[in-house]
This record gives structure tokens, sequence and C-alpha cells, in this order.
């Protein structure tokens, strides 16, 4: 999933990435800068994950096509939770 999908799927527009590679799972777990949800301005991190469907899931009937989005959450951070560097 891209940014552009991320926010659209989360109602937010995001600023840039932090990327570092403590993150051991960079396509479920993302942390960017929020400068605004539902269009109403912010200035914060946040820390999303994001769970897309793989084959099982396909297989089980959970989802009708790999890649799409199964659960979205985010939550506030002030540091980045793998690498600890200050946001
Ligand atoms: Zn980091």
């Amino acid at each position: 999933m891209d940014k552009e999908q991320l926010e659209q799927e989360s109602g937010t527009l995001l600023g840039r990435e932090h990327r570092c590679d403590d993150n051991e799972l960079p396509t479920h777990l993302k942390t960017y800068k929020v400068l605004a949800i539902d269009g109403e301005a912010q200035d914060h991190w946040e820390l999303f994950s994001l769970w897309l469907a793989n084959g099982d899931d396909v297989a089980s009937g959970e989802a009708d096509m790999e890649g799409e989005l199964l659960n979205l959450s985010s939550i506030k951070v002030k540091y980045c939770a793998f690498c600890g560097a200050q946001l």
C-alpha cells in the first residue's frame, strides 16, 4: 500500500515518512508525520499498523484478493517505536 492509498484509507494528509532498518515489518508498520485528519490541521507523528491480505487469507475466505486491507490502526508517537529516534 502506498502513501496515497494509506491517506485515503485513514482520512489523513501525510507528510514525510520515518524509515529505519530496525523496523522488521516495513510493509505492515509505517511511521508518518500527520499533517491533517479529515481536513483538520495536525502536527504529530503516528505509527500506522496495516495488515494486507495474503494468499492464505484469500484461501480461507477472509479476503477477496491479495493485498486487500484487512485492518488499519494507528497511534500517536513521539519516538520511533523501532530505533528510538525522536521524531
Ligand atoms: Zn526508526
